[in-house]
């Protein structure tokens, strides 16, 4: 054999020799030869040099890093999205119930009586402009006083956006309560008291065992009981 050919042989040895599987014939014959060529020995020093563990490749590692980011990236302008919404209602809700009172001569009550369902009911309204009145409670046939606060929305179109959107109306031109109801409007310069239909002032009445009430009279009737009545 010549030398080429031989190391071609031996080479096609040096795995099972390497790995022991070799017949101890083979294996003579690759240790004579090994003794003999370099290049072999050098072959067989390679096989036997641990197999570095590589890492698992990872191809698509960058990519993922990308994703991540991105979806970071988009989680952020989700939140900021969230936020400026929230904050947009948020200014919406405060314009739209954004209000300061009017003065009674701003609100421009005036007040009329009608006859519902056999019922006669005094309506009052204000006719300034934008102004509106707001319900202090719970609306009741049965409550013997109702009080409103006339308002100015300093957003009128706002607001009434907001209670078509919410269906609710605490807030109204005109307001119709029972000829036994008296009214209380809470202006920003004084407050109002109206029973009947009529505009009437409240009295405090002091009775003999301490205790007082309020009289919503017409001023020319209770001048007419001095003393017992007082202005308040
Ligand atoms: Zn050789």
């Amino acid at each position: 054999m010549t030398m080429k050919l031989e190391c071609d042989v031996i080479r096609d040895l040096l795995p099972l020799y390497a790995e022991k599987l070799a017949s101890p014939a083979s294996s003579a014959l690759v240790e004579q030869h090994l003794s003999e060529c370099p290049a072999c020995r050098a072959e067989l020093e390679q096989m036997e040099k641990p197999v570095p563990v590589q890492p698992e490749p990872q191809p698509d590692a960058p990519l993922l890093g990308i994703r991540k980011t991105l979806q970071k990236k988009s989680i952020r302008i989700a939140a900021a999205a969230v936020l400026a919404v929230l904050c947009a209602f948020g200014l919406v809700f405060w314009m739209g119930g954004a209000k300061t009172p009017v003065t009674a001569e701003q609100a421009k009550i005036w007040t009329y009586n009608k006859k519902e369902n056999e019922a006669n009911l005094c309506v009052l309204e204000v006719q300034g402009e934008n102004v509106r009145l707001e319900l202090e409670g719970s609306f009741n046939w049965g409550n013997p006083s109702v009080t409103v606060r006339a308002v100015r929305y300093t957003f009128p179109h706002i607001h009434a956006a907001l209670e078509g959107l919410l269906g609710t109306s605490a807030s109204d031109t005109s307001i119709a309560v029972s000829g036994t109801q008296v009214l209380t409007v809470q202006c920003a310069d004084e407050t109002r008291y109206y029973s009947d239909g009529q505009r009437v002032e409240r009295f405090i009445l002091k009775k003999e065992d301490g205790t007082q009430t309020y009289v919503y009279e017409s001023e020319d009737v209770v001048t007419q009981e001095q003393g017992v009545f007082e202005k308040g």
